[in-house]
């Protein structure tokens, strides 16, 4: 709005100052003269901001979308890389490790989430799809990872499962090679010392001097001891789980007691004549589903000396 200056002038009869009453078409002129002089300071000022103080700013803001831009098209080529490492590595070994310890192997679509091929394969520009490419990314790879996060933790648990069986596997030789001087019955039919009749010999002799260390094969607990003077004298039996079990008859003495866990090399009693023996060794038996089986066929063929004794006193010490 234009708010007209009211003007005024001495007048020397009246003594008074009167205001100046300007003609219709003088005041018409006078606001069309207002009006241009204030439409030009808007359009200068309009050009001011445009080229001189604005374009500086856009061309920063363009330059910083540029930098911008590059970033999150950096990010995303590290994305797709992470990506194919997990398609082209992670997830084959992951299938390998399936298959060695016997678990179904997952199929690659599963693996996928979903995510109807790789992003690769997406279109790309440098305009906003680079924020949707990048989300879709970063969805992607968060899904696959719980997929196999989940599938290392069954992994897991299945690898801890077989290293239970392999340490409760009765699988090494119950006395040591340093003590032993003969194995005088194999497993199998043999002519039996007492009654000269071909019988079947249930596990292995091995006569040692009486007094000599007997260890247990594996991990395990006992279940049964038996203090006798006939048939497998002192006895202890070992309950081994995954089926195994193992017994050890004729003992001089026994150094554990029935509902006791032991570990693979602990000494449970020593070599002796109890029961029915013709002279000083141990009788040892593995069972499988109760019923006897070859010991032989569960020895590590591979120990050496060395490596027996470390499995004795590694058991000597985590007893202690
Ligand atoms: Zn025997």
């Amino acid at each position: 709005m234009i708010f007209r200056k009211k003007k005024y002038h001495f007048n020397p009869v009246s003594l008074r100052y009167e205001e100046i009453i300007t003609d219709r078409k003088r005041r018409l002129r006078n606001f069309f003269s207002y009006l241009v002089v204030i439409l030009a300071v808007t359009l200068i000022s309009g050009y001011l901001l445009n080229h001189v103080f604005g374009s500086r700013e856009t061309r920063l803001l363009e330059s910083q979308v540029k930098v911008l831009n590059r970033q999150m098209l950096v990010l995303l080529n590290k994305g797709r890389n992470y990506s194919a490492s997990l398609r082209n590595d992670i997830f084959k070994k992951d299938n390998h490790y399936r298959t060695i310890l016997q678990i179904d192997t997952l199929d690659y679509s599963f693996r996928l989430a979903g995510s109807g091929g790789s992003a690769a394969a997406d279109g790309l520009s440098l305009q906003s799809n680079i924020t949707n490419q990048l989300d879709n990314l970063i969805r992607k790879l968060n899904q696959q990872l719980q997929i196999q996060t989940g599938s290392f933790e069954a992994i897991y648990r299945k690898a801890q499962d077989y290293a239970g069986y392999n340490s409760h596997l009765p699988a090494i030789q119950p006395v040591s090679q340093n003590d032993l001087i003969m194995i005088s019955s194999n497993f199998g039919i043999r002519s039996d010392p007492f009654l000269f009749m071909a019988q079947v010999h249930c596990g292995l002799d091995f006569v040692t001097p009486v007094g000599c260390d007997v260890y247990a094969t594996g991990d395990g607990i006992v279940t049964f001891i038996n203090y006798s003077r006939t048939g497998y004298g002192n006895e202890v039996v070992i309950d081994h789980e995954y089926g195994f079990g193992s017994r050890y008859a004729h003992l001089h003495d026994i150094k554990v007691k029935a509902g006791e866990v032991v570990k693979r090399g602990q000494v449970i009693g020593s070599v002796g004549q109890t029961g029915r023996a013709t002279g000083p060794h141990l009788h040892y038996e593995v069972l499988y589903q109760h019923k006897p089986v070859n010991p032989a066929i569960y020895f590590d063929s591979g120990l050496t000396r060395e490596e027996y004794a470390q499995i004795i006193n590694k058991a000597s010490n985590e007893i202690n």
